[in-house]
């Protein structure tokens, strides 16, 4: 799907698949864009792409920041902001992208995607710190990510 790069980003080849990068720099904390796409009601939805609302509703996201890798040191955050009309009326939530510290152009922009333990498969995210598993920093100990590890090796 094109996309014309107006957030400041652009979509390219990452090691595994597609990823987003930096057009430009971005201060700690800077709000780098909305993320577009449609809410999903279902609170069972579930896809490869899909990011968790506060309220259980889910977004499946457009480009760009449908390429969003997930990294167990990411350089971004989502946040859900309270947006209001122009007549001040609230309109709701947005998920927007925040720089989570100062992002050079040319940077791949990451998150952290949270996953529970029972969706964790191997992370190649190649930080130091790398937790192995794509999977929140709280769910490493899960009896979960221990079948995971397990179908894996015997799959591989
Ligand atoms: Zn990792």
């Amino acid at each position: 799907m094109p996309y014309s790069g107006e957030q400041g980003v652009r979509i390219g080849p990452a090691p595994h698949g597609l990823g987003v990068f930096s057009l430009r720099s971005f201060r700690e904390r800077e709000l780098i864009g909305p993320v577009r796409g449609t809410v999903m009601e279902d609170p069972q939805y579930e896809s490869d792409h899909c990011m968790e609302m506060g309220d259980r509703s889910a977004l499946e996201p457009a480009p760009p920041f449908r390429y969003l890798n997930h990294s167990c040191h990411p350089n971004c955050a989502l946040v859900e902001l309270e947006v209001a009309r122009p007549d001040g009326t609230r309109r709701g939530a947005e998920m927007w992208l925040e720089a989570l510290c100062a992002i050079a152009p040319g940077e791949q922009l990451t998150i952290d995607y949270h996953w529970p333990a029972e969706h964790a498969i191997p992370c190649a995210c190649g930080c130091p710190d790398c937790r192995g598993w794509i999977v929140a920093r709280e769910e490493r100990n899960r009896d979960e990510l221990g079948r995971a590890w397990r179908q894996a090796g015997a799959a591989g």
